[in-house]
């Protein structure tokens, strides 16, 4: 065993590097049924009440937790040998709101006065958490709430992971966390290393043992990281889309107007032939009079010949000082049933957690 020259964090190494570093595989596979224990979880006692006020709580540092004095299966000798070299922090928890519907908003603090939000979203048998990749966003789409916020940084893996570590033991036990959206604050697109690593971890064996078909990446189709991500891992894609002519996405989604809707398609329908196992979701956001036409439900059906997608269809979640104003009900099942006429999956998104500015898009306004 050798000594790593500089602290690494607990909830950024893989299996392969816990045992490498233990010398063991057992080791580290107990490791990690330690790390994701109610045992280590209790560390962690600085959850606000549900009932505190979102801002009651101050310290904008990660909480930094100690290991205990051993751990099942890794003795005392090898832990000692390597407690100093490893860092134990969590994103603290500086609120955590309950929407009516059982919807969970954390917000989350990860130092130098940086929040982001993660939402817990219990259904029936099981729940998703939709997690932040990034501080604020590097593509500032037109409608999103997160984009005022401008870009601070990437999150680091063990940001991310933390994220899951934390909610999972809030879940209800009738539907436990089982899966994992990126469709939080951030283009996690344009911070695939760490991505990429979080999604190495949650889906290692021992723990947690999430499936990589549970996992899906959304992003506002940045196609160089749709390449990569496409190639190297199994997790589901859905490309927001939210508009049928570049001309309308360009004035939506200014910052990935470089990759025209065409190229954005081609790369899907390449991969249902090499990937046919993956879920994709093709995510349109309505606004009114913007992208919720039926040319435009016609349109979107043209676009997606040979694509093997799923529609998502949401109205927009408005928020203060949003320039668009979401679709009526009607107008968004008229477009509905146009897509489902031509025999292509959609489905209408139910916002949860609105009253608590939890839905997509409403990420990050409140603790800038
Ligand atoms: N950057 C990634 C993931 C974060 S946004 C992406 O763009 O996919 C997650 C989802 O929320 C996207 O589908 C996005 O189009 C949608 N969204 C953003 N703002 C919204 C709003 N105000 N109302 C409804 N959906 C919104």
């Amino acid at each position: 065993m050798t000594s790593p020259a500089s602290k690494i964090e607990l909830l950024r190494l893989t299996q392969a590097e816990w045992s490498e570093r233990l010398d063991s595989p057992d080791r580290a596979r107990a490791m990690a049924r330690w790390i994701f224990s109610d045992e280590a979880r209790a560390l962690a006692h600085d959850d606000a009440p549900d009932s505190a006020a979102p801002d009651s709580i101050t310290s904008t540092t990660p909480l930094s937790l100690s290991l205990p004095a051993s751990i099942p299966a890794v003795s005392h000798r090898v832990l000692d040998r390597w407690r100093e070299s490893l860092d134990f922090h969590v994103p603290r928890c500086r609120s955590r709101q309950r929407s009516s519907d059982g919807t969970i908003k954390y917000a989350l603090a990860v130092g130098s006065g940086a929040n982001i939000e993660s939402v817990l979203i219990p259904a029936r048998g099981r729940s998703t958490l939709c997690v932040s990749s990034q501080v604020g966003c590097t593509r500032h789409c037109a409608f999103c709430a997160t984009a005022r916020l401008g870009f601070r940084r990437n999150l680091r893996a063990e940001e991310i992971v933390g994220q899951f570590w934390r909610a999972r033991h809030d879940a209800p036990q009738s539907s436990p966390l089982r899966n994992i959206v990126f469709m939080g604050m951030g283009e996690p697109l344009d911070n695939l290393d760490e991505v990429l690593r979080a999604i190495a971890i949650l889906t290692q064996q021992p723990e947690p043992q999430l499936s990589a078909r549970n996992i899906t990446v959304s992003t506002s189709g940045v196609l160089p990281g749709m390449v990569r991500l496409l190639s190297e891992s199994r997790v589901n894609l859905a490309l927001s889309l939210n508009a049928t002519t570049d001309e309308t996405r360009r004035h939506l989604m200014p910052q990935t107007a470089q990759w025209p809707i065409g190229a954005l398609l081609d790369l899907l329908r390449h991969d249902a032939q090499t990937n046919p196992g993956r879920d994709v979701f093709i995510e349109m956001v309505l606004f009114d009079s913007v992208n919720d036409s039926e040319d435009d439900a016609r349109r979107l059906i043209d676009l997606l010949q040979g694509v093997n997608a799923r529609v998502n269809l949401i109205a927009h979640n408005a928020f203060d000082g949003s320039p668009f104003r979401p679709t009526t009900s009607e107008r968004l099942q008229r477009f509905k049933d146009i897509v489902l006429n031509a025999g292509i999956r959609c489905l209408t998104r139910v916002p949860r957690g609105q009253e608590i500015a939890a839905a997509c898009g409403q990420l990050a306004l409140r603790h800038a």
